[in-house]
């Protein structure tokens, strides 16, 4: 079967809610994939900042198979040894002190916002996010979303949710009502175009928060787990929050999400207040344990830094070299940018699609950037080649 029957086949029978590559993937091995016509690709997208440690990861697909022929599923009605391994290094390895697992970003920052509304009490039900963010795609996480597109259509929206301008404290200041239970950001927003928020903010939201009262909560979903250099991307910025929500990386492609907060913030949420049925499955669980322990090892968070300085250090070369299309990089870790100038974002989703013609997989985020996230395993080779090939497309459209 080809690229062209797969994808036939697949358009007769799927809801159109995807605008998908015309290549159906068979196969990864680290920052590599292969589709059904065989042809190679140079993954910069890891499944959306998903399969961090590379696509199949030999030590993560032997941990989901040395577990799938244990025990896969008995729900939570029982303890099982991964889930409680990988919910001791979370808590190991952050500033919390309890989790609770379910299967999605959209799911943990659900059980984030319950977590934040049943703590705070009646009456203190509103959450305030940011402009621009981007939270999931149930609907209070559409609503806690700020970015109208993803709104339209689906009125009327659950209440107790209102967005702040970016980049102003004093913005979120005025909206801060004795309803307000908490606010709710990304410490770098990735979809709407990877805006890092600055320290100096991040300092007046934590403050903004402590002053009033509120729960402070962030959604790591994108940053965390190594993605930005540190384990987490609020350690870097020196701010703590209350509730921190991660998904993508957590299981290396494996569905799994976890929320995290202290215990005192937890006991609010007793036996019966919130579940899920496959939350924290063994299988996903095994995976996810796997992922900590090759992050956590000694040298990769390191080596994560270092290829930052030199992909950030090539990008900017890029940008140089090409004025009229680009004007800046951005961001942190291995999820960078590269800022195009109105005229190149014209162009924008026709330089995704030439390079994906070249064998390059990459995204147009926001409407503003290209989006680099590949593999925290990538070498300096890799962005080498992205970068050549990246140049040979940009040379058509300058
Ligand atoms: C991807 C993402 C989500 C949603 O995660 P799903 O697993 O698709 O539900 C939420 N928040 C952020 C910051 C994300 O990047």
């Amino acid at each position: 079967m080809s690229n062209a029957e797969w994808a036939d086949r697949g358009n007769q029978v799927f809801i159109g809610t995807y605008n998908r590559f015309p290549a159906a993937m068979v196969r990864g091995s680290g920052c590599r994939l292969w589709d059904a016509d065989g042809k190679e690709y140079l993954d910069f997208l890891a499944g959306i900042a998903v399969c961090s440690l590379g696509h199949c990861h030999p030590r993560v697909t032997e941990a989901i198979c040395r577990q799938a022929s244990s025990l896969v599923h008995v729900s939570n009605l029982f303890h099982t040894q991964p889930q409680i391994e990988l919910a001791e290094l979370l808590v190991a390895h952050s500033f919390a002190d309890r989790v609770f697992m379910a299967n999605s970003g959209a799911e943990v920052n659900e059980a984030a916002i319950k977590l934040a509304r049943i703590h705070s009490g009646e009456g203190k039900y509103e959450i305030i996010s940011l402009e621009g963010s981007f939270h999931g795609r149930t609907l209070a996480t559409v609503a806690a979303t700020g970015q109208p597109k993803f709104h339209q259509g689906f009125e009327p929206l659950p209440q107790g949710f209102v967005h702040a301008p970016f980049g102003d404290p004093q913005a979120i200041e005025q909206l801060i009502t004795p309803q307000t239970c908490a606010i709710l950001c990304e410490p770098l927003q990735g979809e709407s175009g990877v805006r890092p928020l600055e320290k100096d903010y991040l300092l007046a939201i934590r403050d903004l928060c402590d002053r009033h009262g509120l729960l402070l909560i962030f959604d790591e979903v994108q940053t965390g787990l190594g993605r930005t250099g540190t384990l987490f991307a609020h350690e870097q910025l020196g701010v703590t929050p209350d509730i921190m929500t991660l998904a993508k990386a957590l299981g290396n492609g494996l569905p799994i999400g976890a929320m995290l907060t202290t215990q005192k913030i937890a006991a609010s949420l007793v036996v019966g207040t919130h579940a899920s049925t496959f939350g924290g499955n063994p299988v996903a669980a095994a995976a996810a344990v796997e992922v900590m322990k090759v992050m956590l090892a000694d040298g990769f968070l390191e080596s994560v830094r270092e290829k930052s300085r030199y992909f950030v250090k090539k990008l900017e070369g890029v940008a140089a070299r090409y004025p009229q299309l680009a004007n800046g990089v951005r961001g942190r870790g291995l999820l960078l940018g590269l800022v195009l100038t109105e005229k190149g974002v014209e162009q924008g989703g026709a330089i995704v699609q030439h390079l994906f013609e070249q064998g390059v997989l990459i995204n147009f985020a926001g409407n503003r950037v290209l989006r680099f996230v590949p593999p925290l395993v990538v070498s300096t080779e890799e962005i080498d080649m992205l970068i050549e090939k990246l140049c040979q497309v940009l040379d058509r459209f300058a």
